[in-house]
């Protein structure tokens, strides 16, 4: 995942997500990138507020358009997996066009 991207997510991220708990917007200090490979970013989001802690991990599959080469942007995030605290909001939707 090239950093141009990363930095996409994190500002939707930052624009979009509540903590799924206390409903409160996420700010600079409570998000942070666990960890991040070609493929996925894994994040942790540590609510001030209510305490409440929440993984989650962002796939990203690339989309090849001719003639371009590989182009990857923040619509080619297609999957969000592996909620691993109670999470049960979409994240999906952070992503959708507005
Ligand atoms: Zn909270």
């Amino acid at each position: 995942m090239n950093i141009k991207l990363l930095k996409t997510l994190i500002v939707n991220i930052k624009n979009s997500f509540k903590c799924p708990k206390c409903n409160k917007k996420i700010s600079d200090n409570e998000l942070s990138l666990q960890k991040f490979t070609n493929k996925t970013a894994l994040f942790k989001n540590s609510c001030k507020k209510c305490k409440h802690k929440v993984k989650f991990e962002i796939q990203v599959l690339e989309r090849k358009a001719k003639g371009l080469g590989p182009k990857v942007t923040a619509d080619d995030v297609l999957d969000v997996k592996n909620f691993l605290d109670s999470f049960k909001g979409d994240l999906r939707d952070i992503f959708k066009k507005k």
